[in-house]
């Protein structure tokens, strides 16, 4: 499954970063996927519930944000909306999509205890 080594290379990444030590427990997870890949969002929080359960982050919440990608005008440099088959500023069919192929982890939330409670 696509989406499962998507969440397992996220996951390996998410690790890296925080070295093990998480600041505490992990409630939101926030990442923005291109357009362009092809991902399913349903299969996406299910590789993610799936990969991380019993484990820190099996507490947090995927949340997936689909990112449009850009369409440059490479004669004036206008930035167009995609989809677009000519420049909105200045007419021309010179143009270059960029973006919609990305995976960016863009938020984690962590719920950190409170240090000054008293521990028994
Ligand atoms: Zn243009």
């Amino acid at each position: 499954m696509h989406e499962m080594s998507i969440i397992e290379s996220m996951l390996a990444a998410l690790g890296k970063h925080f070295q093990g030590r998480l600041p505490g427990a992990p409630r939101r997870v926030v990442v923005q996927v291109g357009r362009f890949v092809q991902v399913n969002e349903t299969a996406l929080r299910e590789a993610f519930s799936a990969a991380t359960e019993g484990k820190p982050w099996g507490e947090a919440d995927l949340q997936v944000e689909a990112v449009d990608p850009t369409v440059l005008c490479k004669d004036c440099k206008a930035e167009c909306a995609y989809p677009a088959s000519r420049c909105s500023k200045c007419g021309s069919v010179n143009l270059e999509v960029r973006g919609g192929f990305e995976f960016i982890v863009k938020e984690v939330a962590f719920e950190v205890e409170d240090s000054c409670q008293a521990r028994s």
